[in-house]
């Protein structure tokens, strides 16, 4: 039996994905075993991300600065745009360290089962980033379902007629899959995208 106060730290961290009761109540004693230490640690590092979260005003992406430490590197090249459907999308490809242009986060996918239309997304900033010249490509990086496929297609036509080149992740085979093993839809999009041997 614990007291209300380490129950809600408990019930808290709970909810957070990947952490379960179990694994939360762990959490929690470990915290109280060393509150003096890593208690008061992760209390000051989570107090200063609460007063410092911002929304990049150009990509949508969410950092501690606007604009946002991707937006603000001069390294990165502008000419390209990658656009995503969510913040967490953009975070796994610049973990990848492939990708060296500019992002673009759309804030979702267009879904008429939930009700989301073109304009509850950042569509009109991508148009005007796009429209203000400057960008040689967008990249669609939407996810490979049904939603993002459509919502892939629908940028594909607003950006036509602009000078740039628009591009779209290739789907297929996963590295390391075995054909045996794959559902006939990532099956239908690798003999699609086939190449030339060279
Ligand atoms: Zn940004």
């Amino acid at each position: 039996m614990a007291s209300q106060e380490i129950e809600a730290l408990a019930g808290a961290l709970a909810r957070l994905p990947g952490l379960g009761p179990r694994s939360a109540r762990r959490a929690v004693l470990w915290l109280v075993k060393r509150r003096e230490t890593a208690l008061v640690q992760l209390v000051d590092t989570l107090e200063a991300m609460r007063a410092s979260l911002v929304e990049c005003r150009e990509c949508g992406n969410v950092d501690t600065s606007d604009p946002c430490a991707v937006c603000a590197d001069p390294r990165r090249d502008a000419r390209q745009l990658c656009v995503v459907e969510d913040v967490a999308d953009l975070w796994a490809l610049d973990r990848a360290r492939l990708f060296t242009g500019r992002y673009h986060v759309l804030g979702g996918r267009l879904s008429a089962l939930d009700g989301i239309r073109p304009e509850d997304l950042a569509i009109g900033r991508l148009l005007e980033r796009v429209g203000a010249g400057g960008v040689d490509e967008v990249v669609l990086a939407m996810n490979a379902t049904l939603e993002g496929q459509t919502t892939a297609h629908y940028l594909a036509e607003r950006l036509e007629g602009m000078p740039v080149r628009i591009t779209q992740l290739a789907h297929g085979l996963p590295v390391g899959g075995e054909l045996d093993y794959l559902d006939e839809g990532t099956l239908a999009q690798a003999l699609r995208a086939r190449r030339p041997v060279t």
